[in-house]
């Protein structure tokens, strides 16, 4: 085989998406787009399988076994042995059940330790979860690289978010679970801006708790369920904060006391969301047939096109992402002043990006479904909305509630 070769045709996985007429689409970092194969999923499965087994579509259908069945295939994705992997929830609800289950395995500490460039929801979970434990426990926030010397052995747990939301920020998962395993300390990984993006080995990295969302890179659709994986070592041991009736080793014989159930089971909590999952499927196809170090190097490829068109083109614009290509994830940032103005003004010419305050532009770069000429297009009509000024009319500066 010719190693030069790429084995992950993208052409193909391109045509295997809906992608709106005119429109060149950088936001797959945030949500990802309709796989075409998703619609008739689901309708097929509102009509054949709720339509018609009504409530039998439990067992008949097998949805009551879609989140350990769709969690195995996420695992293929980020280096997860089967049954380490369930689905569920939203990705703030799996970071919560992440990061008591990991503070509960070191009762002695009180230091939930992470960085400023998280998910403002995942610290938020930190706060909600100290807020419950007592006043004793702490949640250190630390600058990201800052991180690395901030691992001592008052650390209970290491809570990071691999690829920074904002800037794109890349941690080393191998060398951080090192060090924190080296004090003593438990490791939770929220991989949102991962999965999908670029490879990453949760075995391999000796992570012991990992997270994430499918919406993303991973194109699952608005509201599609979360993952959590918890290494197999652990998973028989670990307590769940939120014993939902799924979670309980034997849900159907509706005991009054909670007893967990067996391995990554007991992550469970409720009524798994069948519609999402559903579409969700569909979207996974697509990964059978592809191969995450094409996908990373293919973005990197795309990437730097894109980076070096826009700082030729805007001089206006700064980078916030990191230069080096091997410390970022799959997006690539750039701070504007008046970036809010100027993203609504690229929305209004067919290139979709979007804006994290204060004043980040944010662009995803998602290879299954863009090439050189997208890249192009896009840094063509940034430079012009630029070189113009046609960002500065009152249209573009009235913020909507998402950006
Ligand atoms: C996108 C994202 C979330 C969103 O959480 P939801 O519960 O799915 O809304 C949380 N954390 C990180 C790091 C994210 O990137």
């Amino acid at each position: 085989m010719n190693p030069e070769l790429p084995l992950t045709d993208f052409a193909a996985t391109r045509a295997q998406f809906h992608l709106p007429d005119g429109v060149v689409y950088l936001d797959g970092n945030s949500l990802g787009p309709l796989p075409k194969s998703a619609s008739a999923r689901v309708a097929k499965m509102m009509t054949d399988e709720w339509g018609e087994l009504l409530i039998t579509g439990w067992n008949k259908a097998g949805w009551m076994d879609m989140p350990r069945h769709v969690g195995d295939r996420i695992g293929r994705l980020i280096g997860a042995p089967e049954g380490s992997v369930v689905m569920g929830d939203t990705l703030s609800v799996k970071v919560y059940q992440a990061l008591a289950a990991a503070v509960e395995m070191r009762p002695d500490r009180r230091v939930i330790l992470s960085d400023s460039g998280n998910f403002p929801s995942d610290l938020y979970m930190a706060q909600g979860l100290i807020g419950m434990l007592g006043s004793d426990y702490e949640l250190r926030i630390v600058a990201p690289d800052k991180v690395a010397e901030a691992i001592t052995d008052e650390v209970a747990v290491l809570m990071l978010t691999e690829v920074d939301y904002g800037t794109g920020r890349l941690h080393d998962m191998t060398t951080l679970t090192e060090l924190a395993h080296s004090v003593g300390a438990v490791t939770v990984w929220d991989l949102a801006h991962t999965a999908g993006a670029l490879p990453v080995d949760l075995t391999a990295a000796g992570a012991d708790f990992a997270v994430g969302c499918t919406y993303k890179y991973l194109n699952g659709g608005p509201g599609a369920p979360a993952f959590i994986y918890v290494a197999p070592r652990h998973a028989p041991h670990i307590r769940p904060a939120l014993a939902g009736w799924l979670g309980h080793d034997t849900p159907f014989a509706f005991e009054q006391r909670y007893r967990a159930g067996q391995g990554i089971d007991r992550m469970r909590v409720g009524t798994p969301p069948i519609l999402q999952m559903v579409a969700l499927e569909a979207a996974l196809d697509i990964w059978d047939d592809i191969d995450l170090d094409d996908v990373r190097a293919r973005s990197i490829e795309l990437s730097e096109r894109f980076l070096v068109g826009v700082e030729a083109g805007c001089p206006d614009l700064t980078l916030a992402s990191p230069r080096d290509p091997a410390e970022r994830g799959s997006q690539v940032s750039f701070r504007f002043e008046h970036g809010y103005a100027a993203m609504q003004a690229m929305i209004a010419n067919g290139v979709i990006g979007d804006f994290r305050a204060p004043d980040i532009m944010r662009f995803g770069i998602t290879p299954l479904y863009l090439d050189e000429t997208d890249i192009d297009q896009a840094v063509a009509t940034l430079t012009r909305i630029l070189e113009k000024r046609l960002w500065d009319t009152p249209a573009f500066k009235t913020r909507a509630a998402v950006t």
